[in-house]
């Protein structure tokens, strides 16, 4: 009963386009999170911290907005 099958068979249930996103995802994840220093330029990132992030060259520190 948990499986949905069509009945008479008449194409294809592909498609999920959303599956294949989260894959993406999962690798970059770090990587794209991490955000660059404004004052250092974008080779230096920012330490991430609970709702701010910080520089550890400058010291520059951004809050996260909401
Ligand atoms: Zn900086």
């Amino acid at each position: 009963m948990a499986d949905k099958k069509p009945a008479g068979g008449g194409g294809k249930t592909g498609g999920h386009p959303t599956v294949h996103k989260l894959y993406k995802v999962s690798g970059e994840k770090a990587d794209r999170l991490r955000k660059s220093c404004p004052k250092c330029g974008s080779g230096t990132f920012m330490a991430q911290h609970k709702d701010r992030n910080s520089c550890g060259k400058c010291h520059y520190t951004e809050f996260a907005k909401k």
